[in-house]
């Protein structure tokens, strides 16, 4: 256990050495209450509605009580942020309770995240507000139905607390309501878990953490040493492409990719000022703080995830010889050509990204920008264009367009564009109900849009929570044209124009 510490730097805040956790209680808070819950999660763990509404849930998940077996830790970890090496980092507003072993024998942990101040919350509060609890609340189960790889949220427990933030009113920080997310996954370990041992030559407890990752989450990883570590390395390369691949394909901007902030698993984590693409731009970024530089900007995130993995190669090195790093590298250039030329494919409705679609896409991506216009409108629309047609209409694309004289200035490149496009579907020869499956399998017609999440939270800062359970509803079907639910697939409308999806915290 944490002794008290300094009550100017909170508990035992310190650096900690030749240690991969620490030991941390969550902090009790004053009236801990249920807001949401993922009733799929929920299921999962066994979890049943009798559970969810007694009072010993939002105890538990407020962070006021334990269950039998729970012992509860904050990770340490270090990491690259923003390029720059920053030392020791760690879970500072994050505490996982224990890890559930499911009747189907799936491991999970349960993570708290505004559960109070731990070893690592230098000099924050470890304290969430309820704005950001609910973006990281509905994300992680859109990411998941999306099939998107993810840390999942089991519940969203308001603290009856009142945090300080950043939200300026009148000059003066603002107090908002705090909550607590639980949030699961079969490990939160970062490649930032291992750059920090190995940034203080701390060989043993590296390995000794690679080999407690192989054995609980990669565990048909066997063999020797080296070659199994390089195994593993291979891995969590082909991972991480796999996930930029999806994050590109829906049009997901994480806003924070540093090195903390990758799961090894190849998992989407840290859900903080993401967003969503709306008019199509590669040099978008959700992330205020990062606006000018845009490191992490939605075109760039393939290249930051390899230039994250060369920082993870660099701490393996102690390990894993210099030859099979670059092997796990080169692995992942190609699992992430593969994948966006799979991509390619199913976006445009093609059988495979033959010779010439991936300069197609790219002629594509190119019009969308220039012209503004909705990525996700238009590629869900798509699939209604009359391809057996030599001139195909446009007129089901017409509704993705955000600025009328710009879509009329690029109508005839789009017709251009569509006719090459109709020949290239015609020759392939899908037969038409399998084209569009496959088109609608691969572009959703609802994304968690950036204001739709800000009416939910803005709802639900007045007390009405309705707003987060219909949105998480929607997104439980995001592929499905859900009828009544229009409004949720329309596009981001005028006022909520170059909004941010929020700032760091
Ligand atoms: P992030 O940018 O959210 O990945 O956070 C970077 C580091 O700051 C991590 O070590 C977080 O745990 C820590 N951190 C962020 N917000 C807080 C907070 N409110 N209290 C304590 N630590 C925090
Ligand atoms: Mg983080
Ligand atoms: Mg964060």
């Amino acid at each position: 256990r944490e002794l008290p510490g300094d009550p100017e730097s909170g508990p035992g805040v310190r650096q900690v050495y030749g240690a991969a956790y620490s030991r941390t209680l969550p902090t009790p808070v004053a009236a801990p209450r249920l807001l949401a819950h993922s009733a799929e999660m929920a299921g999962i763990l066994g979890i049943g509605e009798d559970d969810l509404a007694g009072s010993e849930f939002a105890a538990v998940f407020g962070g006021n009580a334990l269950l039998p077996g729970m012992d509860p830790y904050a990770a340490n970890y270090g990491g690259h942020q923003f390029g720059h090496w920053a030392g020791q980092l760690g879970d500072g507003r994050a505490i996982t309770l224990g890890e559930a072993v499911t009747a189907a024998g799936e491991r999970w942990e349960l993570q708290l995240k505004g559960a109070g101040p731990t070893p690592y919350s230098r000099s924050a509060d470890g304290r969430a507000v309820l704005r950001s609890s609910i973006r990281e609340f509905l994300c992680s189960e859109a990411m998941h139905h999306l099939g998107v790889p993810t840390t999942r949220a089991l519940s969203l427990v308001g603290t009856g607390e009142a945090v300080v933030r950043d939200m300026f009113y009148d000059g003066h920080p603002q107090a908002e309501p705090g909550a607590i997310v639980c949030r699961v996954a079969p490990s939160f370990i970062r490649f930032g878990n291992f750059e920090l041992p190995a940034s203080r030559g701390e060989t043993g407890l590296l390995k000794q953490l690679v080999d407690f990752c192989i054995r609980r989450d990669f565990p048909h990883l066997q063999g020797d040493e080296p070659a199994r570590h390089a195994a593993w390395f291979g891995e969590v390369c082909e991972r991480t492409a796999r996930l930029m691949a999806h994050w590109m394909r829906v049009g997901f901007v994480h806003g924070v990719m540093n090195t903390d902030n990758l799961s090894v698993l190849g998992l989407t984590i840290d859900y903080g000022p993401y967003g969503w693409i709306d008019a199509y731009d590669p040099d978008w970024t959700p992330n205020t703080t990062d606006a000018g530089r845009g490191r992490y900007r939605y075109g760039q995130q393939p290249q930051v995830a390899y230039w994250n993995l060369s920082r993870l190669a660099g701490a393996l090195s102690l390990l894993i010889p210099v030859e099979a790093l670059q092997d796990g590298l080169r692995r992942y250039v190609d699992t992430y050509n593969a994948a966006e030329a799979e991509a390619i494919a199913a976006k445009l409705g093609l059988r495979d990204c033959a010779e010439g679609d991936i300069e197609r896409m790219q002629r594509l991506r190119e019009w969308l920008q220039t012209h503004e216009i909705d990525m996700t409108i238009f590629f869900r629309a798509l699939a209604e264009v009359d391809v057996e047609a030599e001139a195909p209409d446009p007129a089901p694309l017409a509704e993705a367009a955000y600025d009328s004289d710009k879509a009329a200035a690029g109508a005839p490149a789009l017709r251009a564009w569509l006719a090459d496009y109709a020949a290239r579907v015609r020759a392939d020869a899908l037969p038409a109900a399998q084209r569009r499956a496959r088109m609608h399998a691969a572009n959703p017609r609802y994304v968690l849009r950036n204001y739709l999440a800000q009416q939910a939270i803005d709802r639900a800062e007045q007390g009405d929570l309705g707003g987060v359970h219909e949105l998480l509803e929607v997104m439980r079907r995001p592929y499905q044209d859900q009828p009544g639910r229009e409004a949720f697939a329309a596009k981001r409308p005028d006022w909520a124009r170059d909004r941010a999806g929020c700032s760091m915290l």
